[in-house]
């Protein structure tokens, strides 16, 4: 299979020759001709699949078929992601796959000031990247115009529920014509998802390459039981191993996040945190300094990981175990990409055996847990059906995620009209809520950050 043979113009074959790409991933294979075709689509796909470009490449080739540009140009997509970090990806991936494409795209996300979004929006773009909650706040100026909308995609649509954000994108389904073409991608076809797709779309072909809740099988996990107290050694220990190795370490707060990167940088290794407290020019700095290899290590959250694009990172270790065994799945997407091999390392404390035993029962799969040597905890793991759960982080509805988050007030998506709402306990296990979005919203005008969201030739 070529991406030849599924019908894609010579100036995206072209550009993709250019990134490297040589033939289609499973989910681009399947989905591709599908969009093509015109049809509605629901597609099951997780991080690391491909996914950004089996939608993309299409998109951009309906749009650049269509020659009614004149005058001023109408948003003819709009891609609607969960995160900034995923929306500014997702652009930027249209940006090189599009480059060949006389298209243009912006994209729009809170924690950054209104004005080149504005210029942006005023000037016209064919393709919008958006996240729900700041474009919410542009439709409530009417800065943007969706009347004229033929492509809707939703991207992480699962995440999106996750975080809260069904009544923002029930208005934004309100906002934009009737007779367009709708695209859904989620790593998962929970109930919720599928009455969204019921609701919104018609007739959805579905496709789907790994069933919901799997990680790539060239990823392997591996499980090393510590006293919580012993866990920065051992992280230190572990990266001592290969200590030019770039390492996303996941960690479950914000506060953690930060108290890590100070040992870790105390110990002599580069490293950055990148989470919701940070402001868009740290996270957007801390993620390039990783990719340019000027930190080595790189602490996320889950909300803050969320669209973050390395190529072929080679590990992923898991300072604390995510509260939602879902996240696992998410965090472990970094690693293992487009069928490199990959590593997820875990470091384990008692109190979290009941999310390892979450976790192992959602992957179907082996965790493979192995003692390492100086490291042997004084409790061992219990994965029995009373296995202990942390119970400090149970509690902290407002922990991952957005700056803003953690004041009364602060969650600006309850501002818009609930955008950014709590996710109810029946979704979320444990009481863990993730109210936070990625996305920034009742603070813009702490930060002013002025990061350039401006428009970019797609
Ligand atoms: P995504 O699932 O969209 O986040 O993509 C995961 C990674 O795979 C990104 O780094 C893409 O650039 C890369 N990628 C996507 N499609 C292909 C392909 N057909 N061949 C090689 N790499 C790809």
């Amino acid at each position: 299979m070529s991406f030849d043979s599924l019908g894609l113009a010579p100036a995206l074959l072209r550009a993709l020759s250019e990134a490297g790409y040589e033939k289609p991933t499973p989910i681009q294979a399947a989905a591709i001709p599908e969009v093509l075709a015109g049809h509605d689509l629901m597609a099951a796909a997780q991080t690391g699949t491909g996914k950004t470009a089996a939608f993309s490449l299409p998109v951009l080739q309906r749009l650049a078929g269509d020659t009614r540009t004149e005058g001023r140009r109408p948003i003819r997509a709009l891609i609607l992601t969960p995160t900034r970090e995923l929306a500014a990806q997702v652009q930027e991936n249209l940006r090189d796959y599009g480059k060949y494409l006389r298209l243009s795209s912006t994209v729009i996300f809170g924690g950054v000031g209104m004005g080149n979004q504005l210029q942006a929006l005023r000037r016209g773009v064919d393709i919008v990247v958006a996240t729900p909650g700041r474009l919410i706040d542009h439709m409530q100026q009417r800065s943007v115009d969706l009347s004229k909308v033929d492509v809707l995609v939703l991207d992480e649509a699962d995440r999106m529920l996750d975080m809260g954000f069904l009544p923002a994108l029930k208005r934004i389904l309100a906002a934009v014509p009737r007779q367009r073409q709708t695209l859904l991608f989620s790593a998962t076809f929970a109930p919720e998802i599928k009455a969204l797709a019921q609701q919104f779309m018609r007739e959805p072909r579905e496709v789907s390459t790994a069933p919901a809740n799997t990680v790539a099988n060239t990823v392997t996990h591996v499980v090393h039981p510590v006293d919580a107290a012993n866990k920065r050694d051992l992280l230190l220990h572990i990266l001592a191993q290969d200590s030019r190795r770039q390492t996303l370490v996941f960690s479950r707060t914000k506060h953690g996040a930060d108290k890590l990167v100070r040992h870790l940088e105390q110990a002599g290794v580069k490293s950055a945190a990148i989470h919701g407290n940070k402001s868009q020019n740290a996270r957007t700095r801390a993620l390039s300094d990783f990719k340019t290899n000027r930190i080595t290590v790189l602490v996320a959250t889950d909300i803050a990981a969320r669209g973050i694009d390395i190529d072929q990172l080679p590990v992923v270790i898991n300072f604390d175990l995510p509260m939602v065994a879902e996240d696992y799945v998410h965090r472990i997407g970094r690693t293992g990409r487009a069928g490199a091999e990959g590593q997820a390392i875990s470091l384990v404390s008692h109190d979290e055996s009941g999310l390892l035993r979450d976790i192992g029962r959602l992957l179907k799969t082996d965790l493979s847990i192995s003692n390492v040597a100086g490291f042997e905890p004084s409790s061992p793991l219990r994965l029995d059906a009373g296995a202990p759960r942390p119970k400090q982080q149970q509690r902290q509805p407002r922990s991952q995620g957005g700056a803003g988050q953690g004041r009364p007030g602060g969650n600006g998506g309850a501002r818009n009209g609930g955008t950014g709402g709590n996710r109810s306990p029946a979704h979320r296990p444990h009481g863990h809520s993730a109210a936070g979005t990625g996305e920034n919203t009742g603070n813009h005008k702490r930060r002013r950050q002025r990061r350039g969201p401006a428009t970019n030739k797609a």
